[in-house]
């Protein structure tokens, strides 16, 4: 999968996606990440990108015709083209999953007071908000989105499991707490279970503290309800000749 972010801030971008796990991934090539400065796309000999907005009112906002020379030296024909805006569909899992089925994604990155509105109505496919609070721009929404989803893409996690056992996996609201070593830390223990060996067992109370976990800290969400324990099918008793049950 290829990712193409648009912004005014390029180094914003490109920071946090070079380090850590995503970085590794995609020096290895598990996804391309091409980060562009819109400002090669602006106007005159100070590349201009923004002006004041008509009607009046406080701030600059980016201009339609440089996001779409922006936006148009990327696309492809099976892009999907993403503007970050706080009034936008909310970014989620299910989201960042239907994304990392995409070929292709390009980013836009508003920044000052916003971009016209022409750029949501005409050049892109979905507008996209990571949360009800106003960034300085949209650098933090793609970064948040490209993690989010290149993570999922195969090849990216050392351990393919982990996107199948996370939180907001199907099935699975909030993840179970994790522990690590020491075992016991200024009288605060793991739990026994975990250290039990009895892999049906941990797997039982993850699952029942996941459960615990969401319906506490997230209610809205919903939860898979415990199965019901297997019953054991009751043999019907043979009985003997005379009605008596055998053995009693
Ligand atoms: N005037 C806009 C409003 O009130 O909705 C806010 C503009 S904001 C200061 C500048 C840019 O930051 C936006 O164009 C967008 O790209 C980005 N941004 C801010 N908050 C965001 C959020 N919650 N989700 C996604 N992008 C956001």
């Amino acid at each position: 999968m290829r990712f193409d972010v648009l912004t005014l801030f390029p180094a914003m971008v490109e920071g946090p996606l070079s380090a850590s796990i995503l970085g590794r991934a995609r020096a290895a090539g598990a996804f391309e990440l091409g980060v562009h400065d819109l400002r090669a796309h602006g106007l005159g000999r100070h590349r201009t990108v923004d002006d004041t907005p008509y009607g009046g009112g406080s701030g600059m906002v980016m201009r339609v015709d440089v996001v779409a020379a922006a936006i148009e030296a990327v696309r492809r024909p099976d892009s999907h083209v993403v503007l970050t805006e706080p009034a936008g569909t909310r970014f989620d899992q299910s989201v960042a999953r239907r994304f990392a089925g995409l070929p292709h994604l390009v980013v836009v990155c508003g920044h000052y007071e916003g971009v016209d509105a022409r750029v949501r109505a005409h050049l892109v496919d979905e507008v996209v908000s990571i949360g009800d609070y106003v960034l300085t721009g949209g650098e933090y929404a793609a970064t948040v989105i490209v993690d989010a989803v290149a993570r999922l893409l195969p090849g990216v996690l050392g351990n393919a499991d982990s996107i199948h056992e996370e939180s907001f996996s199907p099935g699975l609201a909030l993840e179970p707490p994790p522990y690590t070593r020491p075992r016991s830390f200024r009288g605060w223990d793991v739990p026994d279970v975990l250290l039990s060996g009895n892999h049906g067992e941990v797997a039982r109370w993850r699952r029942s503290e996941g459960r615990a976990l969401t319906r506490a800290l997230r209610p809205d969400l919903p939860v898979e309800d415990e199965p019901a324990p297997k019953r054991r099918r009751r043999r019907t008793p043979a009985t003997t000749l005379d009605g008596d049950e055998p053995g009693r």
